[in-house]
């Protein structure tokens, strides 16, 4: 009769956290994505830990996103937050950078200029 059944086969997913590339929409479990942050200042940081409150933004791995992203403003769509300012657009590329240069880990980073875990100024 008048019933609405929520989900037609019982689909109870435990799910694991799937999370989504704000650029390339990619899904991965969350681990596999970066997590950021937009702090309360309205700065948008990555979150190293995860755990941060706060409402977040995934992306992956990809340089061509974290471009991606910064350029076409999905991170400020997607966390609602004001226009990056170019200091937090830099630090954002440079803890990404600095990602690159643990990945490929014969280039001993002579670009220490950033630290990658410590994107607060
Ligand atoms: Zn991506």
């Amino acid at each position: 009769m008048g019933q609405v059944a929520h989900k037609p086969d019982g689909t109870r997913t435990k799910h694991v956290p799937q999370r989504t590339c704000i650029a390339c929409r990619r899904t991965d479990a969350k681990r596999g994505l970066i997590r950021l942050v937009r702090t309360p200042e309205g700065r948008i940081e990555v979150d190293t830990t995860g755990k941060r409150n706060g409402r977040g933004a995934y992306l992956c791995h990809d340089l061509a996103c974290w471009d991606a992203a910064i350029k076409r403003r999905a991170l400020e769509r997607s966390l609602r937050a004001e226009p990056l300012t170019p200091e937090n657009q830099h630090d954002l590329l440079a803890y990404r950078r600095g990602l690159t240069a643990a990945e490929t880990h014969g280039a001993n980073a002579d670009t220490a200029e950033e630290l990658p875990h410590d994107v607060r100024v």
